[in-house]
């Protein structure tokens, strides 16, 4: 059950504490207040979790601070979307504002190989004024053979690259919960000069307890991956892992399924979900054109099968394109063959906003169009 407050409530408001007075006498809940950044208000909401079933809505909703009252169900309690939750879920990170409203563009290399790569991709985003950034470092592989990643000797140097470049944000993908104390480490040794934003891998969307350790931390948002071999309601459920545990600074990431019938791409591109995952749960969306397509094929138009996949990502309305550069992708030590080059960040940031205009007059259409058949009715 999740109780609304309304919206002119403040987190040390002493009404709050009304509300956790009526759900103590309940055996069995507990309440835990969450606050909820949407785009145009902050929300606090009360949730109250364990057997609520029994639980009478109407004492809540008597008392003075309560907005409403929603019942929901036993899935995704917290970054679900349920009945009368109109307001997204969004956060503000280094300053950055990521809610289902928002489009960012997170590039960079897929494994961090040398200093002057990783220099040259940030000072590219920071000429293109681009604040949001990819670099992995440590690298779940199919082959114990094959590159592995730097993992935390090169994050110093990556952390002080990027905030020379006025990078604000790095996703940067975990395997361990050990990372994120190499993270957290590096991090305050280097002054904090960025932040960092816990990538959890298509591999790892169903291990729960890394999970839940990213979800126990509050330092950091997460990019959470879809799984490529579970449905969506699975990965969703994953998903709900880390905001259970008390961190709902998530951002949702497609990145193609794992099936033959994709072929020739790496994966099957499965944007089609962006708008199923915005009305399923309040998360802003992420698109990973690179992993779902795998390669730079290029089409008779003249556009990549990557342009082409980012484009179906961000008329869908995804909030997040996350996407694979590399300076030299011939010598890059993962993922070459999908990588575009820094020379073509500039037109493809140029394409995405073509795309977003597009987006945006379809929506603005949508909402007349709506208006007007509610008018017609009145
Ligand atoms: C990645 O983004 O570097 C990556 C390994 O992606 P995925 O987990 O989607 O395969
Ligand atoms: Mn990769």
């Amino acid at each position: 059950m999740i109780v609304i407050l309304k919206p002119d409530v403040r987190r040390d408001s002493p009404q709050i504490q009304q509300v956790l007075d009526l759900a103590s006498r309940y055996p069995g809940v507990t309440a835990r207040v969450h606050v909820v950044e949407g785009s145009t208000r902050s929300l606090m909401e009360i949730y109250l979790i364990g057997s609520t079933a029994a639980v009478p809505t109407e004492p809540f909703q008597d008392l003075d601070v309560v907005e409403r009252v929603v019942r929901v169900s036993e899935k995704y309690r917290i970054i679900g979307r349920h009945k009368g939750q109109i307001e997204s879920e969004g956060f503000q990170y280094q300053g950055v504002t990521f809610d289902q409203d928002t489009l960012h563009v997170a590039a960079g290399l897929c494994a961090v190989d040398t200093r002057e790569h990783v220099d040259q991709m940030f000072a590219a985003l920071q000429a293109a004024g681009i604040p949001t950034s990819r670099m992995g470092a440590y690298k779940p592989r199919t082959s114990p053979y094959d590159f592995q990643g730097l993992g935390k000797a090169c994050l110093p140097w990556v952390f002080e690259s990027a905030g020379k470049h006025d990078i604000k944000v790095v996703a940067m993908e975990i395997t361990h919960e050990s990372h994120i104390d190499e993270i957290n480490a590096a991090l305050d040794e280097a002054g904090s000069p960025t932040g960092v934003m816990l990538q959890i891998g298509t591999r790892n969307a169903q291990n729960f307890e890394l999970l839940k350790f990213v979800g126990r931390q509050q330092r950091f948002p997460v990019l959470f991956k879809r799984g490529m071999g579970i449905t969506l309601e699975e990965s969703l459920n994953a998903c709900e892992y880390v905001a259970s545990e008390g961190n709902s600074r998530i951002i949702l990431c497609l990145r193609g399924m794992k099936t033959n019938l994709g072929d020739p791409h790496r994966n099957f591109v499965d944007f089609a979900h962006v708008p199923v995952v915005k009305r399923l749960t309040r998360l802003p969306v992420c698109v990973d054109p690179s992993h779902s397509v795998g390669s730079r094929a290029l089409s008779p138009d003249g556009l990549t099968d990557i342009h082409h996949a980012t484009a179906a990502g961000v008329i869908a309305g995804a909030n997040l394109v996350l996407v694979d550069f590399h300076p030299e992708p011939t010598t890059a030590l993962c993922d070459g063959p999908q990588a575009l080059t820094l020379d073509e960040l500039g037109p493809y940031l140029d394409d995405i906003a073509i795309v977003r205009e597009a987006y945006e007059k379809r929506r603005e259409l949508a909402r007349k169009s709506a208006e007007a058949a509610r008018s017609a009715g009145a």
